[in-house]
């Protein structure tokens, strides 16, 4: 086996911000430019220097469109790289929608952050965003697409093929073959019980493997258990008058949930009541999900081809503009509106939550992770008071919490799919330490040479 060398420029002992730097003999690959995510010190790792020259890469692969996978392609661009960057066609229409709203997200930030710093004469302490739409704009025309399961050469004396991974639509397992090394990329592994997509095809042999483990500790609930739960929560919240609020991600956990309503709905299982979804990027992300190409579950992708809407509940409205989302402040009972940010932590969530908490008759139903110091962990936590846009805000609201609709492999699916790589050394990436650390001791005990990267460090295998 010729020497390769994994350099580690995110998701290395984190969850975010996935970059691997790969050289075989003289070709460089990016797997992955992922933004940084979170806390102030991780977002301050953004800018921080690539531990590599981003002219000298020959090609960039990408896994899915994820912020966390995509949201520094950007900065790349912006800092020399020129080369291609390949992904399905589909995580290129989603990275789209990403970047372009991570884009005026930084504008806006800087807006607010640049009058206050006027009105206390610190201008010149504010930071420039770090990329704008010329960047995005730049990075977009980089893409190339690649076919899932067809492997093409993607830099000099490198192979590539991608292999659908089941987690968001698009998605895909990244295989690099170069100078006699064979190198597999997990990306994000889906949950093999997705309600949309299907389970992740297994990887080949290989010699090295990279791969995630956002959720190596624990397996989740099943679906069956889970669409059980969402269903009575949402027909007693439904029986009790109230609005039913649900806090979304824009990718991938919009378009579940939506999905479920409508088969709920269709099925009589749930009354026909109007369903907003409240936000600009899931409903574009939607229309990506709407032109989805054989890349669902069968019986997804059957309503599909019947010319049906797999993800339109019968009372579905977008709301795009603000004076249409403003209009959802009017009604006071019997509708279900999703939105985001899907933490609680800014969006227009926060006015639906505003109007809605203090009414005994509303719910709040969480089908994503709360980070701690975040709204919406104080709610499942049980606050009996919180403050919305400086206003103190009593929760009467009932707070429900589902926690199977995730779209990660869990212990199980990864155990599954890394019996596929044989007897490769193992590469721990895009997890918590502690997590990492527990998996890699059971690996161990099976007979694998496992690692877990460091930040910025090159490993020679
Ligand atoms: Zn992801």
């Amino acid at each position: 086996m010729a020497t390769v060398e994994i350099l580690s420029a995110g998701a290395a002992r984190t969850v975010t911000g996935s970059a691997h730097h790969v050289r075989f003999d003289e070709a460089r690959v990016l797997l992955d430019c992922g933004l940084f995510q979170g806390g102030s010190a991780l977002q301050r790792r953004n800018r921080q220097p690539f531990p590599f020259e981003p002219g000298a890469l020959d090609a960039v692969v990408v896994s899915h469109g994820h912020l966390d996978h995509v949201g520094r392609l950007p900065l790349l661009v912006r800092q020399g790289y020129d080369g291609p960057i390949f992904a399905t066609a589909a995580t290129r229409k989603i990275a789209e929608v990403i970047l372009h709203d991570a884009a005026g997200l930084q504008q806006e930030d800087y807006r607010r952050a640049l009058r206050r710093a006027r009105r206390a004469g610190r201008e010149d302490e504010v930071e420039e965003p770090l990329y704008d739409e010329h960047d995005v704009a730049r990075t977009l025309a980089r893409f190339r697409p690649l076919a899932m399961d067809r492997a093409s050469q993607v830099a000099p004396g490198v192979r590539a093929l991608l292999r659908p991974a089941g987690h968001v639509l698009g998605s895909a397992t990244v295989e690099l073959e170069g100078g006699g090394t064979r190198l597999t990329f997990s990306g994000d592994l889906g949950n093999r019980e997705s309600p949309l997509q299907a389970p992740a095809e297994l990887p080949r042999e290989c010699d090295v493997v990279l791969v995630e483990t956002t959720y190596a500790e624990r397996n989740h609930r099943s679906r069956a258990a889970t669409e059980e739960e969402f269903q009575k929560i949402l027909r007693s919240s439904l029986a009790r008058g109230g609005n039913v609020l649900i806090p979304t991600f824009a990718l991938e956990r919009s378009q579940a949930v939506l999905y479920e309503l409508r088969r709920l709905m269709t099925s009589g299982a749930l009354p026909q009541v109007p369903v907003y979804l409240d936000s600009p990027m899931a409903t574009r992300l939607t229309h990506v999900y709407e032109n989805g190409d054989n890349e669902f579950r069968p019986e997804v992708q059957a309503l599909l081809d019947a010319g049906s809407d797999p993800f339109a509940p019968p009372g579905l409205e977008f709301t795009v503009d603000t004076e249409a989302s403003k209009a959802i402040n009017d009604v006071t009972g019997g509708a279900i509106i999703l939105a985001g940010s899907g933490m609680m932590t800014g969006g227009r969530i926060l006015h639906h939550l505003k109007h809605n908490l203090w009414r005994e008759e509303a719910s709040v139903v969480v089908v994503g992770y709360q980070a701690s110091g975040t709204l919406g962990r104080s709610l499942v936590g049980g606050a009996q008071r919180v403050h919305i846009f400086g206003e103190e805000i009593r929760v009467r609201a009932r707070i429900h919490t589902i926690g199977g609709f995730s779209a990660h492999a869990d212990h199980d699916d990864l155990r599954t799919w890394l019996a596929g790589t044989g007897d490769a050394e193992v590469f721990l990436v895009h997890g918590e330490p502690e997590v990492m650390d527990a998996f890699a001791v059971e690996l161990r005990a099976d007979g694998r040479v496992v690692t877990s990267p460091e930040l910025d460090r090159p490993y020679q295998r």
